[in-house]
């Protein structure tokens, strides 16, 4: 690895430095060459191991926490930070850079009363679903590899602490924005300084002057926009959608208790701790604007707020753009085309259609309780010219189905070459998700027997989610009984 040190350089009180704590007897859980290959490494080695376990120090490395607040579940706690990751710099990619973190490299002054540890569960699906979300093509941190050892750590019972190494291309959330924001108390110089140093960085097209800040707030609108659009078109559900843990980049980010939809349900909670259903499946998009408002506010002694408002206007028309354009592939609608007699009206009411298309599709996915990547995945076998479509097999309520069915071969028109066709479909809907009860059959094959074959059959199934790899097509089923509904606890 080689790195450079901007933000420890650059922003030097934005954090504090924290020498990780080794774990003991190391060994690599997982590997993921697609990640490796971002930061120019190749495979692993005994050395490597040494200096992600924390046993030896890395060179080049600084070793901080950052500090940052944010709002938890709606209430704002002003003092967070990362407890239990540390940060070694940015590590030189063929690409750009990429922050290489420690999460569960032992405690920080900002743990409070944690042990700054990851138990081996957690830190595997975070490595996980960071690989399985990249190759979703869904925009996401990333996870280099997953370190197991023997350094028991205490949860509801005895577990052993692991490393998740991350890579993100930052690691500044809203919540940073939040926190200095907040602590400068009128004086904003480490505000500006925070704003500056993101929009160098990450927006380098952009100015450091008020035009380029509020054009800045509007692209991390869309960029957020985006990434809640995937979210709800592979039904992915987060889980903590904290302003602490959302990246300022629109990258998904800071992974607990997240899960992907078995059956579709719109108001599915993975979090054993949200009894509220605050970050249910559904409410996702809200609660993402909610956030986008919370940094707006936190942005407010820099920019007006009329320009932010205008800003936070716009994240509609991203979301409903970004989303129909995922389901339209996904579904095979056509692309609206402007023509010389249509208008950007016309383009709404088109959308208006085809969101209530797709609405009335995953409620008929939710009265008849079907799996929602499985169902999807049929439109690569749907030939609409021989009028049967597979999924028709699935429902009860045929006449509604048949409704449905009308309208949406309407829309999608005719189909002139229909091989064509499917493998767009096929392309567009996953075989393969990481369901809640692969990875645990694969942190239980390495609970009982130190077993990582399942980990890294599973990773390896993941890469490549679009094909069909029929000698893996059980991982593909829905889960068995015990798998169903699994809800995860935050205690991580
Ligand atoms: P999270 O829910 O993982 O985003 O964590 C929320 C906050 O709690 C962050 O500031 C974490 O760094 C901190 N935290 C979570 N788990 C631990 C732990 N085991 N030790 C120290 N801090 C933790
Ligand atoms: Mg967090």
């Amino acid at each position: 690895m080689r790195f450079k040190q901007d933000f420890f350089e650059q922003l030097e009180g934005f954090y504090s430095q924290v020498y990780p704590q080794a774990i003991s007897n190391p060994h690599w859980l997982g590997w993921s060459d697609d990640a490796a290959a971002l930061i120019g490494l190749d495979k692993p080695n005994d050395e490597l191991l040494m200096q992600l376990s924390a046993n030896h120090a890395a060179e080049g490395a600084t070793y901080y926490a950052q500090v940052y607040s944010g709002h938890q579940f709606g209430g704002y706690t002003s003092q967070l930070g990362d407890g239990r990751s540390i940060i070694l710099g940015e590590a030189i990619g063929p690409d750009h850079a990429w922050d290489v973190a420690l999460k569960g490299g032992g405690p920080t002054p900002y743990s409070r009363m944690g042990d700054g540890r990851a138990v081996m569960r957690s830190a595997v699906r975070e490595f996980l679903v960071s690989e399985s979300l990249a190759a979703l093509n869904v925009p996401t941190s990333r996870a280099l590899a997953v370190i197991g050892s023997d350094l028991p750590v205490w949860r509801e019972g005895q577990e052993t602490a692991a490393i998740t190494v991350r890579l993100a291309k930052t690691h500044i959330r809203f919540g940073h924005f939040e926190y200095f924001s907040y602590t400068g108390k009128g004086d904003n110089t480490k505000l500006t300084q925070l704003v500056d140093f993101t929009i160098k960085q990450h927006f380098p097209h952009l100015s450091t002057d008020n035009a380029g800040y509020v054009q800045w707030f509007s692209e991390v609108v869309a960029a957020t926009a985006k990434m809640v659009a995937h979210w709800q078109s592979v039904g992915f559900a987060h889980g903590v959608l904290n302003t602490d843990n959302m990246s300022i980049l629109g990258d998904s980010f800071d992974f607990g208790p997240f899960s992907f939809l078995d059956t579709f349900k719109e108001d599915f909670v993975c979090n054993h701790s949200d009894h509220e259903g605050r970050y249910a499946f559904g409410q996702q998009p809200g609660v993402c604007f909610w956030n986008l408002q919370r940094l707006a506010q936190a942005l407010t002694p820099l920019i007006a707020s009329d320009d932010l408002v205008q800003a936070l206007n716009q994240y509609q028309r991203h979301l409903i753009d970004h989303y129909l354009l995922l389901m339209g592939n996904k579904l095979g609608l056509p692309i609206f085309e402007f023509t010389q007699e249509s208008s950007d009206s016309d383009k709404t009411e088109q959308q208006q259609q085809d969101l209530q298309l797709v609405d009335k599709f995953t409620s008929l996915l939710e009265a008849n309780q079907l799996d929602y990547t499985n169902s999807l995945r049929r439109f690569g076998e749907l030939d609409l010219n021989s009028q049967h479509a597979s999924l028709r097999d699935d429902m009860v309520d045929l006449a509604k189905f048949d409704q449905w069915f009308a309208a949406y071969q309407q829309r999608v028109g005719k189909v002139d070459d229909v091989a064509n066709w499917q493998q767009a479909r096929n392309a567009a809907n996953p075989k393969y998700i990481l369901r809640n009860y692969l990875a645990q059959e694969a942190i239980i094959a390495i609970e009982e027997n130190g077993d990582n074959t399942k980990l890294a059959q599973l990773h390896q199934l993941l890469r490549q989610p679009f094909a069909e790899q029929p000698e893996m097509a059980d991982f593909a089923k829905r889960p068995p009984e015990w798998g169903q509904g699994l809800i995860m606890s935050c205690s991580s």
